[in-house]
């Protein structure tokens, strides 16, 4: 099993997750179209598209001075996602994957260990708890990506292997995914159908899931 995360681990941790959520598309957004305006899957197969289409550019062997390797793709990907229109997607995804990078570029320090993954992870978090004022229990990504940041953090404090602590984030994701169902959504689009948000699944947050276990996947694979 992987000891640590290094360029070519992202590398396909991204690309899965990419394959992943557009392989889903359709249901992302019929996911949408309860609450929101059935947009969700198209804006998130054009953000997985950015993401491809930084993941697979030749890229410099060394990084540029001040940065990493695996800091310069996440930001990129981010940067890429944040260009993506279609409402909120962009910017909270996008400010994901830039936080990420930022802060493995100011760290420093690549391969990621597991603590060094859960602190990119956290960061990410971070960066989208500045964007929005949504938290925890209000129906948005927010509730599968929080969850399963934790997940890396604790998989981390126990001395766990990045690809555990990656397993345990997808669980986490899905769980928090499917904890949507029963909330009333408070933020976005679906906040205007008021009691009515009850009892889909939000879509960012089955987002969020998918890019999860495709990281989870991405990691454990071989090649
Ligand atoms: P839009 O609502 O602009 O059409 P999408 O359909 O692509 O954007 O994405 C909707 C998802 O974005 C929601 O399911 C929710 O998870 C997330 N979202 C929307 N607004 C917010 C917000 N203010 N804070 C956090 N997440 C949000
Ligand atoms: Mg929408």
């Amino acid at each position: 099993m992987t000891e640590s995360i290094d360029y070519s681990v992202v590398l396909r941790m991204l690309q899965t997750a990419a394959r992943l959520v557009r392989d889903n598309q359709s249901r992302l957004s019929k996911l949408d179209s309860f609450g929101g305006d059935g947009d969700h899957g198209i804006t998130m197969a054009r953000a997985m598209d950015r993401v491809e289409e930084v993941a697979n550019a030749d890229r410099p062997d060394t990084p540029a001075k001040d940065t990493t390797r695996i800091g310069s793709l996440l930001r990129d990907v981010g940067w890429g996602i944040l260009g993506v229109d279609g409402g909120a997607t962009g910017p909270l995804f996008g400010t994901f994957f830039t936080s990420m990078g930022d802060f493995i570029d100011a760290a420093g320090k690549e391969p990621l260990d597991t603590r060094g993954l859960a602190a990119a992870f956290n960061a990410g978090l971070e960066g989208v708890l500045k964007y929005t004022n949504a938290r925890a229990g209000d129906k948005t990504m927010i509730d599968a990506l929080e969850p399963a940041v934790c997940a890396v953090k604790e998989t981390g404090d126990g001395g766990g292997k990045p690809a555990a602590a990656l397993a345990a984030a997808a669980e986490a994701a899905s769980r928090g995914a499917a904890a949507t169902r029963e909330m009333q959504a408070r933020f976005g689009r679906a906040k205007n159908m008021g009691e009515k948000s009850v009892g889909n699944e939000d879509p960012g947050a089955a987002s969020v899931a998918l890019i999860f276990k495709g990281f989870a996947d991405g990691a454990k694979s071989d090649g």
